[in-house]
């Protein structure tokens, strides 16, 4: 696949990435939604050792519905939100899509949390859609 690359708004944060997507998801739920202040959150799970990134992004964690940690990554300086990891899945980053600048590299298998999205947003009845988070 081709290298991702990105950078928040202001630029003090970027990264480059190189190797397999697994996991490409819209995610509706509440989290998402605060954390990015968007009707969706777009992300591209991959290895940590995978993704280099340059710059200190600031962190905050919470707790999922599930109780797993949650570490949102964003800029100190413009607040461009990032990254996100769940504990559950150790090793692995998510990145935020709209972030990166392959923008072909961004093809969503699925819609999680529909249970919790707006109701102006459209789902791609193409997708797989799950209420909360499958598996
Ligand atoms: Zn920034
Ligand atoms: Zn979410």
């Amino acid at each position: 696949m081709t290298k991702l690359t990105g950078q928040c708004l202001c630029g003090e944060i970027s990264f480059d990435a190189d190797g397999d997507v697994p996991v490409m998801a819209n995610c509706h739920c509440t989290a998402c939604r605060q954390s990015t202040g968007s009707a969706f959150a777009t992300l591209m799970f991959m290895k940590q050792t995978d993704v280099n990134v340059t710059g200190t992004p600031k962190t905050y964690q919470h707790s999922s519905d599930t109780g797993n940690t949650m570490t949102k990554s964003f800029c100190g300086t413009c607040g461009t939100p990032m990254f996100t990891q769940n504990s559950a899945r150790e090793g692995m980053l998510g990145l935020r899509a709209g972030l990166i600048n392959e923008h072909q590299e961004f093809t969503p298998k699925v819609n999680v949390y529909t249970s919790s999205k707006m109701q102006a947003t459209v789902l791609d009845d193409a997708l797989p859609a799950f209420e909360k988070m499958p598996g």
